[in-house]
């Protein structure tokens, strides 16, 4: 098939993807956190296309994408005060909620459980498209299952060119990092996946917060999946990749006595003089929403440049830095090495 490419700046272009979606087709659609792939979540077979199309394990359930709060109460069969709390705080914005679902979610779409994971995007495209479309909209990231969630309409067309109707380019995510996904059907809130909106907000608003275990530590294969996408590898690259935690200083020692054939480094912008091997920068140290917003496309060119091993700077993991630190050790496949 041709994947059209469409743009987020004509309104004609909207009208365009509302169809394909209405009519059970795929598009790839810009949000602020990272490009989703979006199917008509009431129609099975536009959800059955996203997980062929991804490769993506049928047990891993979707979110799904509204742009109303009509649409938020036709789909939870259960809206608790909490819940609204953060929708008023939060929504529309970068977080997820998992909420006990409406008989409209499939079980297709919830990979069996009885909840449903539910965002209102704050990206003006997102939401045109969601409207044009008239029904919510599952999408996961549109990425093949594996590869770095993708930023930008290029890392779309990467991955899933001729495999989907049509990409909407709407630039680059101003995010960068999936959403911030909570589970709100545990007596105390669960954090599953950290992101833009960060574990401090979600406590100043909830309260108590747990924070899942998978989020910081590799899983124990017995314990309980609480979201059944912590147990696969989030992203892996072709090379073998090791977090370094320490000073700069001590970084730049290390890598240096490591540098040869096939090693590359993953630093923060300004610190590629000193090193001695390939160099891609994800960010000023100081900015953590730098970071967030470039860690997938540099993930990306380590890919390109072929190399055996990276050596990374291991981001701190406070504020947004939990949901970057979170990317980076599953990257690395939890390999973290303390330097100094
Ligand atoms: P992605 O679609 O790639 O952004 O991933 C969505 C994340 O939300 C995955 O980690 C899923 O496992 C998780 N998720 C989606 N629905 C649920 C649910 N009902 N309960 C728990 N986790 C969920
Ligand atoms: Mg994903």
């Amino acid at each position: 098939m041709e994947t059209q490419r469409l743009n987020g700046n004509y309104n004609s272009d909207i009208v365009i993807a509302g169809t394909i979606l209405r009519q059970g087709g795929l598009v790839a659609i810009p949000t602020e956190t990272v490009y989703g792939l979006a199917g008509d979540a009431t129609n099975e077979a536009a959800v059955q296309k996203i997980f062929l199309s991804k490769g993506r394990p049928q047990d891993n359930p979707l979110i799904v994408h509204i742009s109303s709060y009509e649409q938020l109460n036709q789909l939870t069969s259960e809206l608790s005060i909490k819940a609204k709390q953060l929708a008023d705080a939060f929504w529309p914005g970068p977080l997820t909620m998992i909420l006990p679902k409406s008989k409209l979610i499939s079980d297709r779409v919830s990979a069996g459980l009885s909840t449903v994971a539910l965002r209102f995007p704050s990206h003006s495209v997102a939401i045109e498209i969601i409207k044009s479309a008239g029904v919510p909209l599952a999408a996961p990231s549109a990425n093949i299952s594996g590869s770095p969630s993708p930023t930008t309409a290029a890392h779309v067309l990467h991955d899933l060119d001729g495999k989907i109707d049509a990409v909407v380019d709407g630039g680059a995510c101003t995010i960068g990092l999936e959403s911030t996904v909570v589970n709100l059907t545990t007596e105390i809130p669960t954090l599953l996946r950290p992101g833009h909106v960060t574990l401090e907000q979600l406590k100043s608003v909830l309260g108590d917060v747990n924070v899942v275990d998978a989020v910081l530590h590799q899983s124990d294969s017995n314990a309980p999946v609480f979201s059944p996408g912590m147990k696969y590898k989030h992203y892996a690259p072709k090379a073998k990749m090791v977090l370094l935690e320490g000073s700069y200083k001590a970084f730049q020692t290390y890598v240096n006595a490591h540098a040869g054939e096939g090693v590359a480094a993953l630093c923060y912008t300004g610190e590629e003089k000193g090193l001695h091997v390939p160099v891609i920068t994800y960010g000023a140290q100081y900015c953590q929403e730098e970071q967030a917003r470039v860690l997938f496309g540099a993930l990306r060119k380590l890919d390109e440049m072929n190399c055996q091993v990276i050596y990374a700077r291991c981001p701190n993991a406070n504020g947004v830095g939990l949901a970057i630190y979170n990317r980076m050790i599953r990257a690395a496949g939890f390999e973290v090495r303390t330097l100094d």
